[in-house]
């Protein structure tokens, strides 16, 4: 690491979500010069990103923008690009148009879907991002409405049918909301289907669904998940994925179900940003792409190219990798700022240790499961838990009172308001209505006006 001249030392952060945004404010009062480059001008929350996907909350309410978070802090920059690049030699990243140098690099941008070699993206479309949560919400929602429209059973079946890969945390959290929409929000709204007919299958391989806790609260989740009308399928494999189903294995059992809305939450792989990585230092990278790092989070062959969050691959506390959870990326984006700043004293700095909160997941408006510093909580104290420690987090950030007072409203009301179909471009994308001929070909032989004047993308 270069600490000799007096200009500033100057570290690069790549990526605003949690690790990211922790190093830069820990950094705040330290004499280095700070940029932070995100290709999003925002910070997510992601443990709220079901709620955007089942329209209990706006985009806006769980994202905050960069530059105002980091407003306050006089050291630092904010710009928005995506790295394409790093030169470890010359100590640059690559923007579009333009080259960033840095003393000290903090690598920080993630991970992203995995679909196991599959081509299901299209199909089964995963939960990341702002934008995956919001085609989500079109998708769950065109389902709805496509399905009051529906004169065929069968086929007003598929569309009222949802299924949800992956029996992790977002998968638990979507079904337990989607189960809540359809057997709640929604049951009022309609008047040619019932919403509750709707079935919610939850689809995860192995035995017990949120298979980090303790097998017991992994039951209590099931059992929640079942009182919302989900129906949970353990030991299940997913074989296909079709327009309007897919196919499912259970030990010997074949079973295929037709269903329009599949959606995905089984796996994630690392963000491209780590093949460069691997590139340009010859760090090395696990199975699902993360970059494995030292100690101190750097990549074995550069000491000023640090690594941290879900990208990094940590596997120096009891031989096994930190989890994929926001307090992991946080608490390395910490450490790996003081870190920098010790090193500019010429100091050291004691290991890095973990601090486990433990784990927290919501089920519908009423229940959570929470394991928490041995501490096994589940139904209302537990999601009465996991509330506090939400809002707690975003007042944190960037005093969202707007999310408290909607959650308030929405609990007493039993409402979801941001229930939008929204999509991009000028005509709303429903040609999923379009390929209906049970619609086009209404009772008297006339076709619907709508349909014959929208726009098919
Ligand atoms: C649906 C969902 C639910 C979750 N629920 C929980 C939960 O309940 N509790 C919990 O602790 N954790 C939860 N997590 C996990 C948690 O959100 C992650 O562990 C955490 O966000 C990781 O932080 P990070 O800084 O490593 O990456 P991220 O927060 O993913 O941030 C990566 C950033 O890098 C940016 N970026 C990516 N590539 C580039 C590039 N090339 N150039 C510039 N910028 C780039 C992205 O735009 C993004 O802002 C959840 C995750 C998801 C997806």
């Amino acid at each position: 690491m270069k600490v000799e001249n007096s200009a500033p030392h100057k570290v690069v952060i790549v990526g605003g979500g949690f690790g990211g945004l922790y190093a830069a404010q820990k950094l705040a009062k330290a004499p280095v010069q700070v940029t932070l480059i995100d290709k999003r001008n925002f910070h997510v929350f992601q443990p709220l990103l079901y709620q955007v996907a089942t329209g209990g909350l706006s985009p806006a309410d769980i994202s905050s923008p960069l530059r105002s978070l980091l407003k306050d802090n006089k050291n630092t920059e904010v710009l928005m690009g995506e790295v394409t690049k790093i030169d470890p030699e010359r100590q640059t990243v690559k923007l579009r148009y333009r080259e960033i140098s840095y003393d000290s690099l903090i690598l920080a941008t993630g991970v992203t879907h995995q679909y196991f070699g599959k081509d299901w993206s299209e199909k089964a479309p995963g939960l990341k991002t702002i934008e995956d949560a919001i085609e989500m919400r079109r998708r769950v929602f065109i389902a709805f409405e496509t399905a009051e429209k529906e004169l065929n059973p069968e086929k007003r079946k598929e569309w009222l049918t949802f299924v949800l890969v992956g029996g992790g945390s977002a998968g638990v959290e979507l079904a337990g909301a989607l189960g809540e929409l359809a057997h709640g929000t929604l049951k009022e709204d309609f008047r040619h289907i019932k919403t509750s007919d709707a079935r919610i299958i939850l689809v995860h391989s192995s035995e017990h669904i949120l298979p980090t806790y303790p097998p017991e609260l992994s039951k209590k989740a099931k059992a929640s998940l079942e009182r919302l009308g989900v129906t949970v399928k353990t030991g299940t494999r997913v074989i296909d994925i079709t327009d309007n189903g897919i196919t499912l294995k259970t030990g010997d059992n074949l079973e295929q179900i037709q269903a329009r809305t599949v959606l995905w939450a089984a796996g994630m792989k690392a963000s491209a940003m780590a093949n460069l990585v691997a590139e340009a230092t010859e760090a090395e990278l696990d199975k699902s792409g993360r970059v494995k790092v030292t100690p101190n989070f750097h990549v074995p062959k550069y000491d000023n190219i640090f690594v941290i969050g879900d990208l990094a691959y940590y596997d120096h506390i009891k031989g096994k990798p930190l989890p994929g959870v926001a307090p992991v990326a946080m608490q390395q984006g910490q450490y790996v700022a003081r870190l920098i700043q010790s090193r500019l004293k010429g100091k050291t700095l004691e290991p890095f240790r973990y601090i486990d909160w433990g784990n927290l997941s919501v089920i519908g408006k009423h229940a959570a499961v929470v394991d928490v510093k041995g501490i096994k909580l589940s139904g209302f104290l537990a999601w009465l838990f996991w509330l506090f420690i939400h809002v707690f987090y975003l007042l944190e950030f960037d005093n969202k009172l707007i999310v408290m007072v909607q959650w308030a409203w929405s609990y007493f009301t039993n409402n979801k308001g941001a229930r939008l179909i929204t999509t991009p471009g000028e005509q709303p994308m429903i040609q999923y209505e379009d390929s209906n001929t049970a619609y086009n070909g209404l009772a008297n032989g006339k076709q619907d006006p709508v349909a014959q004047t929208v726009t098919v993308q």
